[in-house]
């Protein structure tokens, strides 16, 4: 995540989040347990993910409406978290994690609403992000503006992995979600495959953390293979239209990038 940076920050706010989690349920099911595999239907070899829209985990409502561009996307962006490697699966943690986001993106960044698109945990629930996302989604032609990556949040959707993957892969059970997200995004808006990419293909930021990076071209693979494309992959080059305010004043984008939970939010922090 990234976007300009705000200053609304409202203590108050982040400690009632904190405390709020803190009564998380600790259900041991993962989402693929919880759901039988999740819906069916998916074409191309794999399942439609079911997505817990924003009135399903809790939602407050944006602070203004939210912007949707009468466009497809061009490309997925995939973050990680940066939160804590937590062991809760369950769907409760999952809800727990959408609304402290939220609760960070919009009372701490000054967002209208939480940065991103979509969200997978941990436990390989795949969660709405910002309002709309998911019926634009369903229709296909539309997308809304969101923040997630700046330069980049009126062509791509942005996708928030939860965790930190700088030195740890994924639960396998999240990357198979993850993969089943980005079909169905693809199948959805035409998008191919290959416009997979991660945050730090655009923004100067760690995320998504070098181990779920280097998973990509095994990501995009994977969607390829679930959309029925066994052609190959090409390995994408690094999009060469870098936002312009990339070039005028890095200093500004690398403060912008303050994309990272305090720690207390959703739990401790690890080293980024
Ligand atoms: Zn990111």
């Amino acid at each position: 995540m990234t976007s300009t940076p705000s200053h609304r920050f409202s203590r108050r706010s982040v400690v009632l989040a904190a405390l709020t989690l803190g009564s998380a349920g600790l259900l041991p099911a993962t989402a693929r347990a919880a759901t039988g595999g999740g819906a069916p239907g998916g074409r191309g070899g794999f399942t439609v993910p079911e997505i817990t829209p924003c009135a399903g985990w809790g939602a407050r409502e944006p602070s203004e409406d939210v912007v949707v561009l009468a466009a497809r996307p061009e490309r997925i962006i995939v973050h990680h978290t940066a939160t804590a490697n937590v062991t809760d699966y369950s769907r409760e943690r999952a809800h727990a994690l959408a609304r402290a986001v939220q609760t960070y993106h919009m009372d701490m960044q000054g967002w209208i609403d939480t940065g991103q698109h979509f969200t997978v945990s941990r436990g390989a629930f795949v969660l709405e992000g910002r309002h709309n996302s998911l019926s634009t989604l369903g229709a296909g032609d539309e997308l809304v503006r969101a923040a997630h990556c700046v330069g980049q949040n009126s062509v791509a959707i942005g996708i928030e992995t939860e965790g930190t993957y700088t030195s740890e892969e994924p639960p396998t059970a999240q990357f198979a979600a993850l993969a089943d997200l980005c079909a169905h995004v693809c199948r959805q808006y035409g998008v191919p495959a290959s416009e997979i990419y991660g945050h730090r293909d655009f923004n100067s930021t760690a995320c998504p953390g070098d181990r779920l990076y280097a998973l990509l071209p095994k990501l995009r693979q994977d969607v390829a293979r679930r959309l029925g494309d066994d052609l190959g992959v090409p390995v994408p080059r690094r999009p060469a239209h870098l936002p312009a305010d990339w070039a005028a004043d890095p200093e500004a984008v690398a403060r912008a990038l303050t994309e990272y939970l305090p720690e207390g939010l959703l739990g401790p922090a690890l080293p980024r």
